[in-house]
């Protein structure tokens, strides 16, 4: 966080009872789709629902020992594999980041308002992206998801 401007905005990272509810519909998820949340992923989960932003996958090793020993490379990058995999997160490939999303179901086109100020981000779901599908469906392309990331400065940051 430390990489972007000094005013702070209200971040909504999880805590408490909202972060465990989070996880614990994450769980369900994972066992309605015969997969399994490990240590490992609900970490990296949890790390993500905390930080309620955008996450470089090296902050992610870092907080991953809480407090003890940065995780390995690999832990990291297979749950974020994982987590992407069930909808859980998102990869912005304009930051190198990832996000947790909380819209509760899988496979859903994202779309992101990026303000390039502060870093805060705000996901939608993807307007166009029935049309990016036709298009991709038409040339022929499977397509493995639409993730839109729009750049720009959010409202406070314009002020
Ligand atoms: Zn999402
Ligand atoms: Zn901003």
């Amino acid at each position: 966080m430390a990489e972007h401007a000094d005013h702070v905005h209200h971040d909504h990272g999880l805590a408490g009872p909202a972060l465990a509810a989070e996880l614990a519909s994450a769980e369900r998820r994972c066992l309605r789709d015969g997969e399994r949340l490990t240590a490992a992923r609900r970490r990296v989960l949890e790390l993500l629902l905390k930080a309620g932003r955008p996450e470089k996958a090296y902050d992610l090793m870092a907080g991953f020992g809480d407090g003890g020993g940065a995780a390995k490379p690999p832990t990291v990058y297979r749950a974020l594999a994982f987590l992407e995999r069930l909808g859980l997160a998102h990869r912005i490939e304009s930051l190198n980041a990832f996000v947790a999303c909380r819209a509760g179901e899988g496979g859903h086109s994202a779309a992101f308002l990026i303000c390039d100020c502060c870093g805060a981000t705000q996901e939608f779901e993807a307007p166009a992206a029935s049309e990016v599908a036709r298009a991709g469906a038409a040339a022929g392309y499977q397509l493995r998801g639409i993730t839109i990331e729009a750049h720009g400065l959010c409202a406070d940051c314009c002020g």
